[in-house]
């Protein structure tokens, strides 16, 4: 593209790989857009980002099959233009289907399924579920529909991974009618990383499976779910994301009474504590710095208290939740930890992990240490009744593996 400019020359590689019979997988949000080009046997991949949508800062940031990492501006470009330009990059690889990340399927989604015009319109349809993520993500759909309407697409839902759970699971105590007549029930998100991060575990454990997980899935979202012989069986997040664990903004878990609470005592209205609940609380409303963990972290440890006690909350109510969980599981081979936090704060691993001192874990401070920035291993001692894993999550190659075999390809 002769409006590219290079980012970082020195990053070019001279290695150069095929992508045969990529898959695109695209995440479709509500002001970015995140691609992964994935080859056929997933060895290979190109990645790109289009933030800022609808801002004068628009801008497509994304990486060559050389290793180049370019940038495109489009000031002011929104949804379309970004995802048209992203196509043309992307056209000369000839990818043979397309996954796109969903956040709601409802009821209705319990695997990945073929884009049709009633799977468009259900998507659309369940935007009363996700009011921000499933409008963005069938602009998507339809942005490659009209350019490329022969290539097949499959929409992956982020709740599909949990449609396993039982009544038991996922009803609230409230009116039957509510559930029956308006859906109202948990949910639960971020399936596809539980599912990959889970998988993965049960590949490379040496016990004997079927196993019992709980995977926490700490980035700035935050959720933590018990997955049994491949099922979720229990998840943290309910009919939005914002219930459970205490996550960068949000605050997870608060006495429903809140509400009322607040506009008796403040006036302050429904949206108003919406708004607070999910953009102003968790790490960055109790250390009132920043809701990214390794700012607080770093406060913490400058010894500014607000800083270290959102850490102890965080770690505490992660902790609790866990250890809550492990009740729906049959057995309990062992703690997955996943997302930003979960991969490169040993720290808060460890912090965590004291929360649940009860449950006999017994790891290596230094095997801990170890497992940091992308790497993959487990650090229990050899007596620990519990295993205890590092995994990178994968969303994209998750995502990419279920287009395929839904296309049976
Ligand atoms: P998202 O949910 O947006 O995908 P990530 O999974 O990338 O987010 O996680 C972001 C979180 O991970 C942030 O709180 C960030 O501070 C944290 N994080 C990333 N790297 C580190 C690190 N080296 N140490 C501590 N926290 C980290």
């Amino acid at each position: 593209m002769s409006d590219a400019t290079p980012v970082n020359a020195s990053d070019q590689s001279a290695e150069h790989t095929q992508l045969t019979n990529p898959t695109l997988v695209l995440n479709c949000g509500s002001s970015s857009i995140k691609y992964a080009l994935i080859s056929e046997d997933k060895s290979t991949r190109i990645t790109g980002l289009a933030e800022n949508l609808g801002l004068d800062t628009a801008r497509i940031k994304y990486t060559t099959l050389e290793g180049e990492k370019l940038e495109i501006t489009i000031p002011g470009g929104r949804h379309e233009l970004a995802l048209k330009k992203i196509l043309e990059l992307l056209e000369q690889y000839q990818f043979v289907a397309v996954g796109h990340r969903v956040v709601h399927g409802g009821r209705e989604y319990s695997k990945a399924v073929r884009v049709d015009e009633h799977v468009l319109s259900e998507v659309k349809r369940l935007k009363i579920l996700a009011p921000l993520h499933n409008p963005a993500n069938a602009l998507g759909i339809e942005a490659v529909q009209a350019i490329y309407p022969d290539i097949p697409q499959v929409v992956v839902f982020d709740t599909a991974f949990h449609q396993t759970m039982p009544p038991v699971a996922y009803r609230y105590p409230i009116p039957s009618v509510l559930y029956e007549e308006e859906k109202i029930r948990r949910y639960g998100f971020h399936g596809t990383s539980h599912a990959y991060v889970s998988e993965r575990a049960s590949q490379i454990t040496d016990t004997k499976g079927p196993h019992g997980w709980l995977t926490a899935h700490l980035g700035n979202g935050c959720s933590a779910t018990a997955i049994y012989d491949g099922e979720s069986l229990d998840t943290s997040m309910g009919l939005t994301p914002l219930e459970g664990l205490m996550m960068g903004t949000r605050s997870g878990d608060v006495d429903p009474g809140l509400h009322i609470h607040l506009k008796r005592l403040l006036g302050m209205s429904l949206e108003e504590i919406d708004k607070m609940l999910n953009s102003e609380s968790g790490l960055l409303g109790i250390s009132g710095l920043s809701n990214d963990l390794r700012t607080v972290e770093q406060a913490a440890n400058e010894g500014h208290k607000d800083a270290q006690l959102a850490i102890e909350m965080f770690s505490y109510r992660v902790g609790k939740y866990l250890a809550s969980l492990s009740c729906a599981l049959p057995v309990f081979t062992g703690i997955i930890f996943t997302g930003g936090i979960g991969e490169n704060s040993a720290t808060t691993r460890a912090r965590i992990l004291d929360v649940m001192r009860h449950f006999g874990v017994k790891f290596s401070a230094d095997k801990n240490k170890a497992l940091v920035g992308g790497s993959e291993g487990s650090f229990q001692d050899d007596d620990s009744p519990v295993e205890l894993w590092v995994i990178p999550t994968d969303e994209e190659r998750q995502i990419a593996k279920e287009t395929r075999q839904t296309l049976g390809l």
